[in-house]
């Protein structure tokens, strides 16, 4: 897995350095010189990850972040900030100019490859995300719910053997206005962490329990795999800060933790887990959209076209029968003409309430357009689906609709055609084609009818 990373640095033979390191670890560099360049590199190759040298002329590292994650377009791309050894005033301009991460220059190849292997973990997560919902078609930018949401406090449990170290922690991020619990490090915190911790502290210099186990445990469980873990350790203890990467760690601070920089990190790890929420909840809208009736709730048209190829090959496959009824309100024209489209739109919903209690929950209820509806029943044969058509049939008629508003009451009747699939080579449309000419049989027939056509 080779990322493409973009090296901003204003001296060429930083640029040639970090180019060699990165390209004996495989990853793809781009080089840019300058924070112009930087931004439009950003822009038009859309790297994975953005390596950043904070000190250079006209533009400084810290606009060039900030501008970075300003435009909708380049702010997903995670940005690691090259500061000066130890400056931590410099880290902490950097990650509240909105850099996801900071490396001390001389960089060590050690936490360079750690660092860039948790960004990809990261990226991985949401490239797919953004993939998914760019199919969606929506716009990048945040809705006032999405911005909203991103600004919440954070909920985040700090794990650490020594109290007051523990309350250091804590004190501080409810200082930066999150809630923060502390809890010694046992077997419930787990239990605790369940569904509604943002970020967990661990700090990897306690001896009462075995933090690596913890780690590991807090990525593999389902309920506690989205929450970004931070873990602090002794700037001795590299091994295992590394261990700890590898396992899913979200981020590592050296201690004495710095109240600043703890903060900061914090922010950027909920910002973070928020982002992959918005996109998460974006793809999921997306997709409901896209399959669904907007005005009765049902499966549309492409979705119905989906589940009848499956369908079809499974059954052709199984032997065992398909039957798909096709229904469509009669002289529904009448009602918009006589009552108004709204109270037209309101019969379509109704009727598709009434629809959905007539069937079975394995069947698949769908609204292809207009007055016209579908049921794809799987494991039905041609008997059991007319029985069902005049049960839907009888439900409709028996009981007049009442028009919201005082509008009074109106009949509605249906009519129905049934085909249920023959042979090997029978298709889907040779299916539909059935059930619409049983549909038309209905309707020539007088309508309020369930007709059906054998193969
Ligand atoms: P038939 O018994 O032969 O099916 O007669 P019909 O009037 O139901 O059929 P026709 O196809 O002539 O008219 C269907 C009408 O349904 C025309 C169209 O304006 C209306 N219609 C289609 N979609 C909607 C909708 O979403 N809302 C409303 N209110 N009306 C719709
Ligand atoms: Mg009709
Ligand atoms: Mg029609």
């Amino acid at each position: 897995m080779s990322a493409r990373v973009l090296v901003v640095d204003d001296i060429l033979a930083n640029r040639r350095l970090m180019q060699a390191k990165l390209e004996a670890k495989y990853y793809t560099v781009l080089l840019a010189e300058s924070g112009k360049q930087a931004l439009r590199s950003a822009l038009h190759d859309q790297p994975e990850i953005i390596l950043l040298d904070v000190m250079m002329p006209e533009m400084d590292g810290y606009e060039v972040c900030r501008r970075l994650k300003d435009n909708p377009r380049t702010r997903h791309i995670p940005v690691v900030m090259l500061t000066a050894l130890g400056d931590s005033d410099d880290r902490i301009r950097g990650l509240e100019a909105g850099a996801d991460d900071f490396l001390t220059k001389p960089v060590d190849d050690f936490s360079l490859i750690a660092r860039l292997g948790a960004l990809n973990r990261y990226n991985a997560v949401t490239t797919e995300l953004r993939k998914r919902e760019s199919t969606g078609k929506q716009s990048s930018a945040f809705t006032p719910e999405e911005l909203d949401s991103l600004q919440q406090p954070g909920r985040i449990l700090v794990i650490d053997s020594h109290d007051r170290q523990a309350e250091f922690v804590a004190k501080a991020l409810r200082e930066a206005g999150h809630i923060a619990f502390t809890l010694k490090a046992d077997g419930s915190a787990e239990a605790t962490a369940k569904g509604k911790i943002d970020v967990v502290f661990i700090s990897l210099s306690q001896q009462s329990f075995d933090p690596l186990r913890l780690c590991a445990h807090f990525r593999t469980d389902q309920a506690t795999r989205a929450i970004s873990i931070i873990v602090s350790c002794d700037p001795a203890d590299q091994d295992l800060a590394g261990q700890a990467l590898g396992l899913g760690a979200s981020d590592v601070i050296t201690s004495p933790v710095i109240a600043e920089e703890l903060k900061a990190r914090v922010n950027t790890q909920l910002r973070r887990t928020r982002y992959v929420d918005i996109l998460r909840q974006r793809v999921d809208r997306g997709l409901e959209l896209s399959v669904i009736d907007q005005l009765t709730g049902l499966y549309n048209r492409r979705y119905m076209m989906s589940q009848l190829n499956q369908l079809m090959r499974r059954s052709a496959m199984g032997g065992s029968p398909l039957s798909i009824m096709s229904a469509d309100v009669d002289h529904f024209k009448r009602v918009n003409d006589t009552h108004g489209h709204e109270a037209g739109d309101f019969v379509l919903q109704e009727f598709a309430e009434r629809l959905k209690a007539n069937v079975r929950p394995k069947d698949i209820v769908c609204r292809p357009g207009g007055e016209e509806f579908l049921v794809i029943m799987p494991e039905t044969s041609g008997d059991l689906a007319c029985s069902a058509a005049e049960r839907l049939r009888r439900s409709i008629a028996g009981d007049p609709f009442a028009l919201p508003n005082g509008m009074g009451e109106i009949d509605i009747t249906v009519s129905v055609g049934v085909a249920t699939i023959g042979g090997e080579d029978d298709t889907v449309s040779d299916l539909m084609r059935r059930a619409d000419e049983a549909l038309y049989k209905a309707k020539f027939a007088g309508r309020n009818r369930v007709e059906s056509i054998a193969a």
